[in-house]
Order: structure tokens, then sequence, then C-alpha cells
């Protein structure tokens, strides 16, 4: 069944190895040798596999996730009109309370923002118009 799953990740492992080890490392918190690594449930190796075309969309992706992060951000404040001074907010997804440079502040934190931004991206090729 894994047949196939362990010829890619070996071959990702061969030509990709920087996003390979990046998602070996966030899906199972060391990098083991490969031989290692195919002992692992396959839940584990298709999570790898699913970290590691996430990475490959987004490094091959005309939109910048911390640009469109931002633009989110921006999009949600509540006017134009605000303070100059950093001001507190809360986020209307998590709750968390982040800082903003006026009080003019917006709907989502950073991080929920990163977030809907990186999911945004990964579906990029959807947001276009018809040609
Ligand atoms: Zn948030």
């Amino acid at each position: 069944m894994t047949d196939y799953l362990t010829k890619q990740l070996l071959t990702w492992k061969r030509t990709k190895r920087k996003e390979y080890e990046e998602a070996v490392l966030e899906t199972i918190g060391s990098i083991p040798t490969f031989n290692q690594l195919t002992t692992e449930h396959a839940n584990k190796l298709y999570r790898i596999r699913e970290c590691i075309e996430e990475k490959l969309i987004l490094a091959d992706a005309p939109l910048d996730v911390n640009k469109v992060a931002k633009a989110l951000q921006h999009a949600t404040q509540a006017s134009s009109i605000g303070t100059c001074d950093m001001v507190t907010f809360s986020c209307s997804f998590c709750g968390k309370t982040e800082s903003w440079g006026s009080g003019n502040t917006p709907k989502l934190c950073s991080t929920c923002a990163h977030e809907t931004a990186t999911k945004l991206v990964l579906c990029h090729e959807q947001l276009f118009k018809e040609a």
C-alpha cells in the first residue's frame, strides 16, 4: 500500500531535501534514517507527503503568504480612521490579544491571518477568472 508513497518520499529526499527534512521534522519531531522512517505508521508518511506537497505549492505560487496575510489584516480593519498610537485588539477568530500600529485595528491576529493566507495561497489556482 505504501510502496508508491515510500518511492515518492525517497525521490523528494533526493530532489527536494529542504522541504523533505522540514516536513519530516514537523511531522515526527526528528529526522531518522530513511529506513527508520519507513517503519513509521502510514498515516505519518501520508502527512509527510501532504506537508511536502504544500511546501512545494507555496514555493511555486505567484502569491506571497506574508503579503496576503498582511492584506487580510488590512482588509478586515474596521475603518480607515484611527489613532496613530500602538493599541491592542482581540482577534475575532481565536481571541488572542495582539498589538497594532493604529486604532484602526484588524479583526484577525497575525497568526490567524497567516493561517488563512496559507490556505488561500494553497488553492490560488481556483482564484483566477476563467480564461
Ligand atoms: Zn487569531
